[in-house]
Parts: structure tokens; C-alpha cells; sequence
């Protein structure tokens, strides 16, 4: 269906957990998140009402994030829940990468159709500070495992952050010559622990393409600007939440881990969902459709969630 902007909502991002293996720095506190009681996420089976309940109302793609989803017990189970809906059209979901070399394959099985690894940099010294706990040969192993297992349309997501990974560019886009993956950069968005950062972390990714005037452009899809180098297997994508505000063509929704619908990232409106069912779970998601909000504000303050990206999931 349509909210009040006459956007077509289509796509609903669920975090299936808060808590995270890392603690990458602009996105946790160093100590990471305490593990809620016994059954303060959704159980496998709370996610799958809501989600067909969301795809009675037009949503046709589903995506699983964090937190690290991967850490999640029970996620083979929910990925199989969600995948045999009818009116699905496509399972998709955001990891580290980390625990793949053992998930990749168990996760196409269980319907996965399509993988974003988050990588921000191909340093071990660089990984292992910022993710204060990570080792980048996981990473690596895990997007090897991820091809083995079938996802051949891999998307690596990195955040552009000035003074850590902006050298790196011109590596990451190598990586698109032989690979056919889609390389995505991604514009630090000021949130939970990187509120408050100084302004020169917060670059735009047009400073890519002042930097890399090869890049050829291609049709846009979603929120990404697409480019290509010339001959390269892979492409380039563009995610300029502040430089190029893509709200007029957002698409999605979120559920958190708790059961709370948020119509907008940066948003503090959240909609409880849990313990709804049949009509008054539909009335809700509808009315949280509706009520998405036109845009965010993040040119003028930082974003008004009270949420760190953890526990929205991105
Ligand atoms: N743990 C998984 C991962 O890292 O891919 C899924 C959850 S993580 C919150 C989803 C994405 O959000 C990651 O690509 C991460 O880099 C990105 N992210 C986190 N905080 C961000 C911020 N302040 N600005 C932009 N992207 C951010
Ligand atoms: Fe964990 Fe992903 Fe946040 Fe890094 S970005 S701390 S991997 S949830």
C-alpha cells in the first residue's frame, strides 16, 4: 500500500536480535548491549505473523539485520518461517560476514536469497580497531563460503568514514573488476555512539566520483546510485542518506527485535506490535504505513532515534 506521500511500501527490514559479535565504533558502546530477559525479542513465529500481515498489505521483499543476525538462535528456523510465505519475493539479509563460513550454506537452504556483508575496510590492522574485537580473515573466509554457497549477487556495504577508510576507495573498487559483486558506500549517518563525531568523519560520496572520474554511471536502483568502471565484472553503489536525501523514494519499514514498527530510521515514532493479531496486527502495520514520516532531519541535527543502529538494524 501507499502512505500519505503516495510512496509504495514494499519492503520491511526486521532485526531478529540487538545483540552483535562486534562492536564496530560508530555503531555500539564498547561493552555492547546487555541481553535482554528471556523473551524480550520475538519468537520465529511473532516475525512471521507480522510479516504476512505486512505482506497483505503489499510488501513483497523481507529483510533480516541487527544486531548480527547470524548471532540469532532459532534464525535457520525463522529464515524458512519468513521464505514460505506466500507473496514473498525475495529473503534477504545484512551480516558482518563473520560466522558465514559456517552459515553460508545452511542459509541457502533455509531460503536466503540474497546477502549484504558490511566490510569498511580490507586492513587487519584498521578491521580489529574499529570492530575492537573482529578479525578480518573471517570476513574474507565468510564471503568465500557465501559464493560457494550459491549467492552470486553479493552487495559489500561500506561506510565512508574521512580519516579511517577514505584512502581505501581505489582498493574497494578493485575489488569490482573480478568480482560480480556490487560494491556499496555508504555516508556516515550521525546516530548513537558517531552522533557527535567531528565533521570530517562525514564525508559525501561524491568525493568518490571527484576522486574516481572513470566511474560510468548506470540506472539507479533503490536508494543507490549505480556505477561501473569501465569493463569491470561488478558495480558501484552510492548511499547518500545526507548528500542526495533519498527519502521521497523510500520503500521500507522496520520491525525491531521487540516488536516495535518504526516507519523511519531516524524517527523517535515507534508503533507496538507485539500481542496484535489478525485484524487489529493489520490495522497497526496500516496505520504505521500511513503515518511514515516524509523525510528525516538530519541536515539540520542529529538523528532523533533513541535507538543506537544496532537496535534498529540499518
Ligand atoms: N551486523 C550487521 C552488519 O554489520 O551488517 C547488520 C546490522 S548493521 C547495524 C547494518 C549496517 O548498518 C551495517 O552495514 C553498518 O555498517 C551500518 N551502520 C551502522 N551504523 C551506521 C551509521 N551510523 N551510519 C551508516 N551506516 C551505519
Ligand atoms: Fe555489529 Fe553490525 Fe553494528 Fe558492527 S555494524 S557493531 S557488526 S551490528
Amino acid at each position: 500500500m501507499k502512505d500519505l506521500c503516495g510512496r509504495q511500501v514494499d519492503y520491511l527490514r526486521i532485526s531478529i536480535t540487538d545483540l552483535c559479535n562486534y562492536r564496530c565504533q560508530y555503531c555500539m558502546p564498547p561493552d555492547g548491549v546487555q541481553k535482554g530477559p528471556h523473551g524480550a525479542v520475538l519468537t520465529p513465529e511473532e516475525y512471521a505473523e507480522i510479516a504476512r500481515a505486512a505482506v497483505s498489505l503489499g510488501v513483497k521483499k523481507l529483510r533480516l539485520t541487527g544486531g548480527e543476525p547470524l548471532v540469532r538462535r532459532g534464525l535457520l528456523d525463522i529464515c524458512r518461517l519468513l521464505r514460505a510465505i506466500p507473496g514473498v519475493e525475495e529473503l534477504c539479509l545484512t551480516t558482518n560476514g563473520s560466522l558465514l563460513p559456517d552459515l553460508a550454506a545452511p542459509l541457502r537452504q533455509a531460503g536466503v536469497d540474497r546477502l549484504n556483508v558490511s566490510l569498511d575496510t580490507l586492513r587487519p590492522d584498521r578491521f580489529a580497531a574499529m570492530t575492537r574485537r573482529g578479525e578480518l580473515g573471517d570476513v574474507l573466509r565468510g564471503l568465500e563460503a557465501a559464493e560457494a554457497a550459491g549467492f552470486d549477487r553479493l552487495k559489500l556495504n561500506c561506510v565512508l568514514i574521512g580519516g579511517f577508510n577514505d584512502d581505501e576507495v581505489g582498493n574497494f573498487l578493485a575489488l569490482t573488476r573480478e568480482k560480480p559483486w556490487e560494491v556499496r558506500f555508504i555516508e556516515l549517518m550521525p546516530m548513537g555512539p558517531c552522533a557527535h563525531w567531528e565533521s570530517s568523519r562525514f564525508l559525501s560520496c561524491d568525493t568518490i566520483l571527484d576522486r574516481f572520474p572513470q566511474l560510468e554511471p548506470l540506472p539507479s536502483q533503490g536508494v543507490a546510485r549505480r556505477y561501473q568502471l569501465p569493463g569491470a565484472a561488478g558495480t558501484v553503489g552510492l548511499i547518500s542518506p545526507l548528500s542526495h536525501e533519498f527519502c521521497a523514494q523510500c520503500r521500507r519499514i522496520r520491525l525491531t527485535a521487540d516488536g516495535h514498527l518504526k516507519g523511519c530510521l531516524h524517527s523517535a515514532e515507534e508503533l507496538p506490535l507485539r500481542g496484535l493479531h489478525g485484524d487489529a496486527l493489520v490495522d497497526a502495520l496500516r496505520q504505521g504505513i500511513l503515518q511514515k514520516p516524509a523525510g528525516h532531519h538530519l541536515d539540520r541535527r542529529p538523528s532523533d532515534t533513541p535507538r543506537d543502529m544496532n537496535q534498529i538494524g540499518g
